[in-house]
């Protein structure tokens, strides 16, 4: 029990002090520097009122916020216990590795004579790539599928944001990133290994992915923050803003099912879900209705398998074609959201 508690403790701990999560101390230190600077450069609000503005007790205190914090520490521990259970990142990579050598009649290696580093990036920026990507496929699934939406609405029911809101998300939710990044991770390992040997490596710092590494010392956290910062025009086209997030949690109709990308706002652009940024527009976090109080653990954690429950049971009672049309529909519904939603990129 004690070896437990203190395993837990080293995993809560690694959230804060290892480069490779979210909330790591560098990347929060980092977001602080660059929402001081904004505050203080373009708000032109002093050093005292800037911090005072940042750490308001309204935001940090709220009763969204206080639920956030306990969401965080109560998914380390389900994760903890859920996460070695799952397919192991080896065990699928070997087996892709393996089929590939029946799909591809043999081993061709490909690019013989390249020099490591040329490898090594180029496998760094596959793995971001196919990351990113399958993160906004997933998460737009997480919005338009009515089943896996009752686990993700818990994301959005935040009436405050700070970099604590990322880990605001149902266990479900969580098994599903978990069961996204282990096959998207043997995927591109499998693949590299096949067609280029064995000198596959990803570029690092402090042991993180250079590109994450990059995106979240440029201020990430900020995205799940009240401090507004837009790219611009053109770059809102390509990188996801923490204005941009901020708009995927707004309560206006107008601004649902937009921007649901990662990293890239690229995925958001092709889809056709792109909402850029406006100046001194002014958002209202959260929406979502619950029957229970939106930040109540009760809520939080059982009312997603209740409604997802009813969901199934009023399908099961249906016949499998008219099944399969209100799915469809439910799907075109979905889809003419999407297209009378906010203009995309109106100047
Ligand atoms: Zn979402
Ligand atoms: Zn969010």
């Amino acid at each position: 029990m004690e070896a437990l508690l203190v395993d837990f403790l080293e995993h809560l701990a690694d959230q804060f002090l290892n480069p490779q999560k979210r909330v790591f101390v560098g990347y929060l230190a980092s977001a602080l520097v660059l929402a001081l600077a904004v505050q203080m450069l373009v708000g032109g609000t002093a050093l005292l009122g800037s911090l005072a503005r940042l750490f308001s007790r309204k935001i940090w205190w709220s009763r969204s916020a206080r639920a956030d914090y306990s969401i965080a520490v109560l998914n380390q521990a389900v994760m903890m216990g859920v996460v070695p259970r799952l397919v192991s990142k080896l065990a699928v990579a070997t087996l892709l590795f393996e089929a590939m050598h029946i799909w591809f009649d043999g081993r061709p290696l490909l690019w013989p004579d390249a020099p490591g580093w040329a490898v090594a990036a180029l496998f760094t920026l596959v793995l971001f790539l196919l990351d990113d990507g399958t993160k906004y496929l997933l998460h737009r699934w997480l919005h338009g599928w009515p089943l896996l939406w009752c686990f993700h609405k818990v994301h959005h029911t935040a009436e405050t944001l700070t970099p604590f809101t990322v880990y605001r998300t149902h266990p479900v939710e969580g098994v599903l990133f978990a069961l996204r990044s282990i096959f998207v991770q043997a995927a591109a390992l499998a693949a590299f290994f096949f067609f280029l040997g064995d000198r596959v490596e990803l570029v690092t710092v402090y042991g993180a992915n250079a590109i994450l590494f990059a995106f979240n010392a440029a201020g990430s956290n900020l995205r799940h923050s009240h401090v507004r910062i837009s790219y611009g025009r053109f770059l809102e086209r390509v990188l996801i803003s923490p204005a941009q997030h901020q708009i995927h949690h707004s309560d206006d109709p107008r601004h649902h099912n937009r921007n649901f990308g990662a990293v890239l706002a690229l995925w958001d652009w092709l889809g056709g879900s792109l909402c850029l940024a406006e100046r001194g527009q002014e958002i209202r976090f959260g929406g979502p209705a619950t029957t229970g109080p939106a930040h109540s653990l009760k809520t939080i954690y059982l009312e997603p398998f209740r409604d997802a429950c009813s969901l199934l049971a009023g399908l099961l009672r249906l016949r499998p074609a008219t099944v399969f049309r209100r799915l469809s529909s439910l799907r075109r519904r979905q889809d003419a959201q999407d297209r009378a939603g906010f203009p995309v990129g109106t100047e």
